[in-house]
């Protein structure tokens, strides 16, 4: 075995953290075991080559500044399940995934090109102090949790709340 090949053990163990993290979270795992085992592997190679589970479906530059937004889950998850009902990798699914109702399409990848996240790490350096807002701010109207993001969460994480549970907060 390479120091590269993840355990069937540590894969499980993972597996199962990841399936209780993401259920906590109102998030599910792909249901196809045999599918999502394999991405677990991969994202447990790419944690030991390069210090963090960088997306098993992306190349990885191997420093972390510029892989941050790849690091699993990534930055275009919810945007991915939002609109695709998936994540790019399929590792995370939507509740109508999970239950059959639809079923996962190709989804084309949301990551802008490394010139284009470049200029936008610059400018948001550049914004660094000024006050304003670059995403509108939900609160679920359960139990107070906030977040800014273009549209609310599915299902709030904290108290599981549906969708039509949030209101524009700012
Ligand atoms: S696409 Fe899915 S598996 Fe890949 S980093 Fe994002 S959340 Fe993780």
């Amino acid at each position: 075995m390479t120091p590269d090949t993840p355990s069937d053990e540590a894969i499980e163990a993972r597996y199962a953290q990841l399936d209780r993290e993401a259920e906590e979270g109102g998030y599910h795992l792909n249901p196809d075991r045999e599918f999502t085992r394999n991405l677990v592997r991969g994202l447990l190679v790419n944690e030991q080559r390069y210090g963090y589970p960088s997306c098993p479906c992306r190349a990885s530059l191997g420093k972390r500044d510029e892989d941050r937004d790849i690091i699993c889950p990534c930055d275009y998850r919810d945007p991915d399940l939002d609109e695709y009902d998936a994540c790019y990798c399929a590792l995370y699914v939507s509740g109508a995934v999970l239950s059959g109702e639809v079923a996962i399409r190709s989804i084309p990848e949301r990551r802008p090109p490394r010139s284009e996240r470049k200029k936008q790490g610059a400018l948001q350096q550049a914004a660094g102090s000024i006050q304003q807002l670059a995403y509108p701010v939900w609160r679920c109207r359960v139990c107070g949790y906030l977040c800014a993001r273009e549209s609310p969460p599915h299902i709030c994480p904290v108290c599981k709340a549906t969708k039509d549970r949030f209101e524009r907060f700012l």
